[in-house]
């Protein structure tokens, strides 16, 4: 069945009446011409005279330059092989040709007629109508009317006489049957001037229609009509990926796989073709990772082998525990890495409280003992200063490198962040520069800016999902100075799943710290249904104050500030669909709350409840007479450092914050939190955040407070999060909620995305595949130089502007 949009995208009047009186889009020449069987570019000559129409043939060459150029600047597609690469968004069948006899009331039906009469209407003042279009048209045997609006040209177009696909819904008008929103779709070719701008039945083999995406002054029949004058010269298509790659995989040839997925003979072709064009998408994302993993291994870097009788080794003689199983494992794998002649590129992924804070810290003792200098970034200020402070802690009398009473093994730890005073500043720059800190600590604005360092050897990043791969680029090239490139260790406590971890992360090693030190509490998670049961959440205050007369201390949750925030329409919308993960204000500003921006969420559904108002009622109310104090992003830095210090040495009772506590907060006295709207929060941000409690000896209470109506998918996403622990299981769960593009970073209309086919939820196996082929291709040839059909596949899949999805999420 046509759907409503089908031939209807273009609105060819302008051309239909240009002064020439000539086509000036489509693809092919005059009839005459068009009887000889020679393709034609728009220009009327002959097209591939030049030479063989290859992938890499520019558009231009075989289209003439009036179809080309749209394209080219509309849709980015410049050559052959992008327009083949440019895929119908769906196909629209001729399915089931209604006979005009059979017509039903309500049906959806296409119709093969003759235009009998034409009929333009004139609107009534006023009304939104500008125009009315009525066609009569026939069979041979019935007759039906169809209404067109606002589409004048169609009257000049649709002239007695000519046949075309009419699809529409049927109703009656003044008791005659009718088809209303109707759409023409394609047109027999024996038709009058203008006509050849919509594409012949004929051509669509079987039927069926392929529907492109589109842009403006780019219509589907240019599109349509390009592609066919392209399928019609391409020579067979040179495969990149080699036979027994294919047979191996079971896939199709690249030749058959492009021309069947413009005019599929079948569906089963069809799928046959998709699934060699997935395919092609997660090999070129997997050759591009295998080269960014290939790069990292053309560097040198100073190899930091462990040494004995060092900082390392006094470290973990005075470690009060013992390490886990996996701290031990996940260790050995890094003082490896660190030990090797070429640097490491590593992701670490824990669960929250897994203990990568010790992980990290031992690695980059290792590099101190090497006689390098170790940087941890954070995501934010707050917690950047969070992290030096338990560096120090966990170091103890070893942290006090420079001190007249240090050991001599200690080594000095730096804070450098924005809210740092001048005078302390340049006191932090000049350790940095000379050497003397050891270890520094940051937000990413510590590798910019012109702060240097006298042998950087090891660059830890924690909570990765803020540091996207152009910024691990930068880190893989030489430094400014020409030094070597340092070892680079990516922590993040965001369970990934596997298929994310393939592509967004796929230019790491990853290792998973499996398991959490001995002695820690379970968390146990509760729905709160405040719009049902109000008692409920009355309980929840009263258990708040519980912990508190029981010495603990208390989170409060919120989804948003509260101060005066600009509308953000586009971030609210986003939040009210549950996406984490996008607070890229972190990085944009260096300092985010990841509150949930304006007041947002659908039509009817209350604003967000927020920090301000929640603390004042909460002072006032279920919790009066505790020490409360709100913490947000958007405080001045000093206040959020002294409000997380106050907290961690327990003069503030409860916390009201928004999702700023979301990561690497550690107040091990801290034992409930109570998130409130929480249905407005991802699943994997709120195992995050209750990963906050739970971390001392004391059991972990979370209560996640929502109005979501029961039976509602809210409802059950939050049940699901109370269910497990798994991190990893959830990440899973979110993912599958999660739209598509939230995952690859593609979904900004308009942007050309070189993954079309390939789908993160579906397509695990393929990625897997790709990525075995990939590194097995890739050999030790990085460059594909011997190889140059998988470069350019590589590159015409993944072209630059759309490596910006690996640079998001
Ligand atoms: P995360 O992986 O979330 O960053 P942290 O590194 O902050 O976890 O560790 C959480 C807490 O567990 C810290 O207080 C840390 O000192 C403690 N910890 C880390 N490793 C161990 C261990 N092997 N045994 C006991 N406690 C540990
Ligand atoms: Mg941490």
């Amino acid at each position: 069945m046509l759907s409503a949009r089908l031939g209807m995208m273009d609105r060819p009047a302008r051309q239909v009446t240009a002064p020439t009186g000539r086509r000036v889009d489509g693809a092919d020449g005059s009839a005459g011409e068009r009887s000889v069987g020679g393709p034609v570019a728009d220009d009327g000559s002959p097209v591939r005279q030049r030479g063989r129409v290859t992938l890499q043939t520019p558009l231009r060459d075989v289209v003439g330059a009036r179809t080309a150029t749209p394209l080219a600047a509309k849709l980015d597609l410049a050559t052959v092989g992008d327009l083949l690469r440019h895929y119908p968004r769906r196909y629209e069948r001729r399915g089931r040709m209604t006979d005009l006899a059979e017509l039903v009331v309500g049906e959806k039906v296409t119709v093969l007629g003759t235009v009998r009469s034409v009929q333009e209407r004139r609107p009534r003042p006023g009304s939104k109508v500008r125009s009315m279009t009525t066609v009569v048209v026939s069979d041979g045997s019935a007759r039906i009317s169809c209404a067109f609006f606002n589409q004048p040209w169609l009257g000049r177009l649709l002239t007695p006489g000519v046949t075309a696909l009419f699809s529409g819904t049927v109703g009656r008008f003044r008791s005659e049957l009718q088809l209303q929103s109707a759409q023409v779709a394609v047109i027999d070719d024996a038709l009058g001037e203008g006509s050849q701008r919509i594409e012949s039945l004929e051509s669509f083999p079987g039927g069926v229609v392929p529907i492109y995406p589109l842009a403006d002054g780019v219509s589907l029949t240019l599109v349509q009509r390009a592609v066919k004058t392209v399928l019609d010269v391409l020579e067979t298509v040179d495969d990149p990926v080699p036979d027994v790659l294919l047979a191996t995989r079971g896939l199709t040839g690249l030749d058959t796989a492009l021309r069947d997925v413009h005019r599929p003979p079948s569906e089963e072709r069809l799928d046959v073709a998709r699934a060699r064009l997935r395919y092609d998408e997660a090999l070129a994302l997997q050759l591009v990772l295998a080269q960014r993993r290939a790069a990292a291994r053309r560097y040198p870097a100073v190899p930091c082998p462990p040494r004995p009788g060092g900082v390392l080794a006094a470290f973990d003689a005075a470690l009060p525990f013992p390490l886990t199983d996996g701290q031990r494992g996940v260790g050995a794998q890094i003082a490896e890495d660190l030990s090797g002649e070429h640097p490491m590129h590593r992701l670490l992924q824990g669960e929250v409280g897994s203990g990568k804070t010790v992980v990290a810290l031992r690695a980059m003792l290792q590099a101190v003992d090497a006689g390098r200098q170790a940087v941890l970034l954070a995501p934010t200020e707050v917690l950047a200063a969070q992290h030096a402070r338990s560096l120090r802690t966990l170091l103890g009398p070893l942290g006090r490198g420079g001190e007249l009473d240090a050991a001599p093994e200690a080594v000095k730890v730096t804070l450098l962040t924005g809210s740092l005073t001048t005078r302390a500043r340049r006191q932090a720059l000049l350790d940095l520069v000379s050497g003397e800190a050891g270890i520094a600590v940051g937000t990413h604005a510590l590798l910019s800016g012109g702060v240097l360092f006298a042998e950087l050897g090891l660059v830890v990043i924690d909570e990765q999902h803020r540091f996207g791969v152009e910024q691990r680029d930068a880190l893989r090239g030489r430094r400014p100075d020409g030094a070597s490139p340092p070892h680079v260790l990516v922590m993040t406590a965001t369970p990934i799943p596997r298929t994310v971890a393939m592509t967004v992360y796929g230019d790491l090693e990853t290792s998973v710290l499996e398991g959490l030190p001995a002695g820690r509490s379970p968390i146990s998670t509760t729905v709160v249904p405040a719009a049902e049961k109000p008692a409920w959440l009355d309980r929840a205050w009263q258990r708040v104050r519980e912990e508190v007369e029981a010495g603990h201390q208390a989170y409060v949750v919120c989804p948003k500030i509260g101060d005066d925030e600009p509308a953000a329409p586009g971030r609210a919308a986003r939040r009210a669909t549950l996406q984490d993960d996008d607070e890229g204000a972190d990085w944009a500003d260096g300092e985010g709350d990841g509150d949930g921006g304006s007041d947002g969420g659908p039509e009817g559904r209350r604003p967000p409840l927020a920090v301000l108002d929640v603390a004042e009622r909460l002072a006032a109310g279920p919790l009066a007479g505790l020490v409360l104090r709100p913490l947000h992003g958007r405080l001045p830095p000093a206040d959020k450092d002294r409000t997380m210090r106050d907290f961690a040495a327990g003069e503030v009772q409860v916390l009201v914050s928004t999702t700023v506590i979301e990561v690497g907060v550690d107040v091990p006295n801290a034992t409930i939190m109570v998130v409130l709207d929480a249905d407005r929060f991802g699943m994997s941000q709120l195992h995050q955040l209750r990963g906050r409690v739970g971390r001392g000896s004391a059991p972990g209470v979370c209560l996640l407070v929502t109005e979501a109506p029961p039976q509602t998918p809210a409802l059950q996403r939050l049940a699901a999060v109370a269910a497990t622990t798994d991190g990893f299981e959830l990440a899973e769960a979110d993912l599958q909620l999660r739209r598509e593009g939230d995952v690859l970073g593609t979904s900004q209309a308009g942007r050309a995305s070189g993954l079309k086919q390939l789908s993160l939820l579906r397509d695990r196996d393929v990625i897997a595949q790709a990525r075995a082929d990939a590194t097995e291709l890739i050999g030790d040839d990085p460059d594909l130089a011997g190889r140059p059909a998988l470069a350019a596949l590589a590159a015409s899949v993944i072209r630059a502007p759309d490596q910006e999805f690996l640079e998001k999420s």
